[in-house]
């Protein structure tokens, strides 16, 4: 059994009311290890250290927090092997997924905040003819609350908490409880960097009790979450009396526009990928696909025959294109709307079965799925699936993808395949979308703002945006 503990103060901890839940093995459905299900007093300790942190780290230096968190990376980067095998583990994903893509890119979320705090300034403004200048503070909030979600367990924690304390905040965070293991794995990384006590707590738990308790506490100033969509609009409802400082990552429902002027092998690979890496368990998965009606033909022969090569198989070997999905209840999610897809006409062109692999019968695997729907109304192009289901349907017109495009309540991404300019700028600046893609899907600048419009989230994490939400501006005008 590999139980965790709650990391407050620079050690580690039992919930104080010592309870515990499950943590499950999805590649064989059997329990692991025991998790904390912490409550509102292991918040309160979690909470007084991080206040007691924040007297001190808010005046530490920028070249400091930069070294200590350049340091953190680098002991990612150095544990590669060890971080990237538990996430497969926990999470069910490819290790090869989890070694070239979730573990870099929490190493190189610390790195990017430890450079880019060194950078972030503030602005003056000269009040011309008045004798008055204006200069603007950007202080560090106090404590701050970080909560993600388990598709990329330590990729979207880390998203978070490095901007928090770059910035100089001290921090509650709580990973998924579905997900604990890699942000548990953290905190002896954290002490070896010399990250000093306090400044990051992280704290495990379900979300009723202990993500409730986070977001509850009256002097937590800020809570910046990524989860589901209902989950972002309890928060908001909780968080708005007490005027906290909200940023909302929520879900998605992305268009994959396919018109027939692309470059047809680029798009087919990458389309693949935006499909169903991850299981299809990552928010900017482009899950509703559409294909101009001259090449759609084409479209869904190559396109089926290229999801039926996917090797849906255990995480941990290395051919393995699919793993598991990440739990039991979602499994059965997933394919409840396989067979809402079946019912509203749904055609399932490839997969829609669970998959029982030789010796591991009890984990949670699924055959990558796609569906051709008759039109873009019904429920598996209206609610998130979140798992390896794609739907396909043809367009005839750019007004007429344009419209079922944006006819979701979610806004979050949106790729769009063509080698049309003129097109590409038409169709961009109307796409209610976050982030658009053109010809190539999930390209990382992490300068770039990051996040939705509509039920899709509020704010933008990402580059200097990250470094202003966990800041608050105080203007200062001084006349001379
Ligand atoms: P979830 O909303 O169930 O849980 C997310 C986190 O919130 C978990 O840590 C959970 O414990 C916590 N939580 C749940 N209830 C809470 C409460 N009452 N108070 C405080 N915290 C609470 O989401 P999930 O199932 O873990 O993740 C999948 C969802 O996340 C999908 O909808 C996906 O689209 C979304 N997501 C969005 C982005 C993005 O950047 N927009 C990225 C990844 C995932």
């Amino acid at each position: 059994m590999q139980n965790i503990q709650n990391y407050i103060n620079g050690s580690y901890h039992n919930p104080i009311q010592n309870n515990w839940i499950d943590n499950y093995n999805p590649s064989n459905g059997e329990v692991y290890g025991q998790t904390p299900n912490s409550t509102k007093a292991d918040i309160d300790n979690a909470y007084n250290a991080a206040k007691s942190a924040f007297k001190h780290w808010s005046q530490t230096t920028l070249e400091e927090r930069s070294r200590i968190l350049i340091k953190i990376s680098e002991l990612l980067e150095d544990n590669l092997d060890q971080f990237a095998e538990a996430e497969s583990k926990d999470n069910g994903k490819p290790i090869s997924l989890a070694k070239t893509v979730d573990i870099p890119r929490a190493a190189s979320n610390f790195r990017f905040y430890g450079n880019a705090i060194t950078q972030f300034a503030s602005e003056s403004h000269e009040s011309v003819g008045q004798q008055v200048i204006n200069y603007t503070l950007r202080q560090p909030i106090g404590v701050v609350g970080c909560i993600s979600p388990w598709n990329l367990p330590l990729y979207l924690f880390t998203w978070k908490i490095a901007p928090a304390i770059a910035a100089g905040n001290c921090v509650v965070a709580k990973p998924s409880e579905v997900t604990p293991m890699t942000a548990y794995l953290l905190g002896d990384i954290l002490n070896e960097a010399g990250l000093p006590k306090g400044v990051l707590n992280i704290i495990h738990g379900l979300g009723t009790t202990t993500g409730q308790a986070i977001i509850e506490h009256p002097d937590i100033k800020a809570i910046s979450f990524t989860g589901g969509t209902s989950t972002g609009a309890h928060i908001a409802k909780v968080t708005a009396p007490m005027f906290k400082k909200l940023s909302l990552e929520l879900g998605g429902k992305n268009p994959n526009i396919i018109f027939a002027d692309c470059n047809y092998e680029d798009m087919l690979e990458t389309t693949v990928r935006s499909s169903f890496a991850n299981q299809g368990q990552i928010c900017l998965c482009g899950s509703r696909i559409f294909v101009e009606a001259s090449i759609y033909n084409k479209f869904k022969i190559d396109f089926v025959q290229k999801v039926k090569e996917l090797k849906v198989g255990h995480p941990s070997n290395k051919n393995t294109n699919i793993g598991a999905l990440v739990s039991k209840s979602h499994l059965e999610k997933v394919l409840k709307y396989i067979e809402i897809a079946k019912k509203e006409n749904g055609e399932i062109l490839c997969g829609g079965n669970r998959v029982t692999l030789k010796g591991y019968e009890n984990g949670y695997y699924l055959e990558p799925t796609v569906i051709e729907v008759k039109t873009n109304d019904c429920t598996v192009n209206q609610e998130e699936i979140f798992g390896p289901v794609v739907a396909i349907m043809p367009f005839n017109t750019e007004e007429n993808v344009l419209q079922m495009a944006n006819k979701v309540k979610y806004g979050l991404s949106a790729t769009l395949w063509t080698n049309d300019l003129k097109k590409t700028m038409r169709i961009s600046n109307q796409l209610q979308a976050g982030i658009v893609w053109i010809n190539t899907w999930m390209l990382r600048d992490l300068r770039t703002p990051f996040g939705g419009i509509k039920a899709s989230g509020i704010g933008r994490e990402g580059g200097f945006e990250a470094l202003r939400f966990f800041t608050e501006s105080k203007n200062v005008c001084i006349k001379y």
